[in-house]
């Protein structure tokens, strides 16, 4: 292989990496944007029809932390840091936290909730404005964040089981067991998507439900770990019994949140007629800062 060919494999493992590393995996990532897209009411037809493209592009943000300074924090916050259970005291508003916390403290732990609430208002003002391949872009982002924020290890700063003895779990969990077991994933059929009134009440009230799952996560490991150097296989096998029904609900209910804030930004823009669109007019994969800019704010 030449020089040209080997840096050009280096840079698409440098940029697989941070997926690899932090988050859902690929995998499920597309899974949640493709059923989230699927279950849309009838008049957001021309919306449902993008699902692969949805799909495609739901593990785009991961990404973006390789150019995008300040990314990597979007993607998790560490409630425990700032609160425990069952988190009575936990203010909801980015304003209030800071005002609580300092600005310095919230940005080191993570500012997964007010990303999810950013890309709700960002997707809407360019319904607005018809900008419909930025709409897209948005769609797809909001997945992302959305998905993250079902996963339990990127609610706490425990994050990977570095605490209590179970390093190297948010790996394990999250991408190689979930890769052996992808075709167990089932999608519950969902017949009622709501209006969300108050979205950061909504972000929270399930940042806080996924929170109570991560107990179940790390004692399946400590049993389990044992196993983890002879009999790998064994060790995913016990992991993904003990954790399926969490795992399996925490999927559904981010499907089922992320096709409401869909639903909810096309309401508060008004409704507007969904045009049909080829998906070669949508944007293609955001692999730079430039490309990021196309995302217009206002
Ligand atoms: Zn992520």
């Amino acid at each position: 292989m030449n020089i040209e060919k080997r840096l050009v494999c280096l840079f698409f493992l440098f940029l697989s990496l941070p997926s690899l590393l932090f988050g859902w995996g690929y995998e499920t990532h597309k899974i949640i944007n493709y059923y989230a897209a699927k279950i849309l009411p009838r008049q957001m037809e021309n919306f449902r029809i993008h699902a692969d493209y949805l799909s495609l592009h739901s593990g785009d943000p991961d990404n973006w932390k390789n150019f995008i300074p300040g990314e990597p924090v979007r993607h998790y916050i560490d409630l425990d840091v700032f609160d425990s259970e069952p988190f009575d005291d936990l203010p909801r508003k980015y304003d209030d936290f800071v005002e609580k916390y300092t600005a310095e403290e919230v940005e080191k732990n993570g500012l997964l909730p007010w990303v999810i609430i950013e890309y709700l208002d960002l997707m809407t003002v360019n319904m607005k404005k018809n900008r419909w391949p930025e709409v897209f872009a948005c769609a797809y982002a909001l997945g992302h964040y959305v998905a993250d924020a079902h996963q339990p290890l990127h609610l706490t700063m425990n994050y990977d089981g570095q605490l209590t003895g179970n390093t190297g779990i948010h790996e394990r969990y999250e991408s190689t067991m979930i890769n052996y077991y992808i075709n167990e994933i089932k999608i519950d059929k969902i017949t009622k998507i709501k209006y969300i009134s108050s979205p950061v009440d909504f972000v929270f009230d399930f940042l806080i439900d996924g929170y109570s799952k991560i107990g179940v996560i790390l004692d399946a490991d400590t049993k389990y770990k044992k196993y983890l150097e002879k009999e790998p296989e064994k060790y995913y096998e016990f992991l993904w019994k003990d954790t399926k029904k969490i795992t399996l609900e925490q999927i559904n209910k981010a499907v089922y949140a992320l096709t409401c804030f869909w639903y909810t930004a096309w309401v508060n823009a008004g409704r507007p007629e969904i045009p049909k669109i080829k998906e070669s007019k949508l944007l293609p994969t955001i692999e730079n800062e430039i490309d990021w800019r196309r995302i217009r704010r206002n």
